[in-house]
């Protein structure tokens, strides 16, 4: 492996952080480039796990190991600190680490003939974003659900489960068991509305299907890991786990368990 890409958030930390660690890459051989290229064979991104989504999105989901450096806050797909300069040179050189395979989300959005797709590693969000409750009618593979009246819904990855999801009460989920989380966000529960008050989950064979219940006057968005994607009303939203899987490089001692700890606690 010679051709390195290094992706960087905005922070000066992260720009000085790329400096030094494409210095020391250069002397060791490799071919570092801040253009994502065909002939790219590893990704490193210096951020948080934003960066790391915004990473993807930004090299189109590629299947290359990608490497996250943590100068964000949290960092659950950041694996090495910025103070980690050898152990981050040794596993580009030697290649001693272990890939974890996440599923992406897929999203699309069908408006008559057309139809916008989309990807995530965390969530797909659905909310309106005028400040009015928005009524949807929820299947679950093609049975009917539920119609949820509130703010707005997600549907997480596992991946996802320790972000949004879990700011709205969703369960934490190990990333090994592949499963779609569907959680309501301020759902409206009395003697009009019924909704349910705890995430669905199920298995990936099954996808999410949601359709608008009142088309009229509505400002909704719609979110593939916190990047607005669409904006207009829509005939049917699937939301499904697809068969294209990012690479994320693990140190050998990785625990998803013990970074939950840290992190979250
Ligand atoms: P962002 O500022 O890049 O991220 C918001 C926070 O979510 C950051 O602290 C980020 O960690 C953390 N995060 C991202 N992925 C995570 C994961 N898999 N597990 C645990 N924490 C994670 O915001 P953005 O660019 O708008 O959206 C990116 C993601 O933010 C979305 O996919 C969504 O899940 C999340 N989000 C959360 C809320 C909320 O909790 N109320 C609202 C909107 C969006 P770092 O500090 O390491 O970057």
């Amino acid at each position: 492996m010679k051709n390195l890409y290094i992706f960087t958030n905005t922070s000066a930390q992260s720009h000085a952080l790329a400096d030094t660690i494409k210095k020391e890459l250069e002397s060791n051989g490799f071919n570092v480039t801040d253009k994502f290229l065909p002939e790219t064979e590893m990704v490193l991104v210096i951020g948080g796990d934003g960066a790391f989504l915004k990473a993807l999105e930004h090299c189109g989901y590629p299947s290359l190991p990608m490497l996250g450096i943590n100068t964000g806050h949290l960092g659950f797909f950041q694996e090495l600190s910025p103070y980690d300069i050898d152990p981050i040179i040794a596993m580009c050189r030697d290649r001693k680490y272990v890939l974890q395979p996440y599923r992406l989300l897929q999203v699309e959005i069908q408006k008559g003939s057309k139809t916008i797709k989309g990807y995530a590693l965390n969530d797909i969000c659905l909310r309106d974003v005028g400040g009015s409750v928005v009524r949807l009618k929820i299947a679950v593979g093609n049975n009917f659900v539920e119609t949820l009246s509130g703010d707005g819904m997600i549907v997480a990855s596992s991946a996802g489960s320790t972000a949004y999801n879990y700011s709205l009460r969703g369960a934490i989920v190990d990333p090994r068991l592949e499963a779609l989380q569907l959680t309501a966000m301020a759902p409206i529960n009395n003697t009009v509305y019924r909704s349910f008050t705890s995430s669905l989950l199920f298995p990936p064979s099954l996808d999410v299907k949601v359709t608008l219940v009142d088309r009229d006057n509505l400002t909704i968005g719609i979110f593939a890991d916190g990047k607005k994607i669409y904006d207009e009303d829509f005939d049917l939203m699937k939301v499904s786990l697809s068969d294209r899987i990012v690479n994320v490089v693990r140190g050998s001692d990785y625990d998803f368990w013990s970074k939950v700890e840290s992190k979250l606690l």
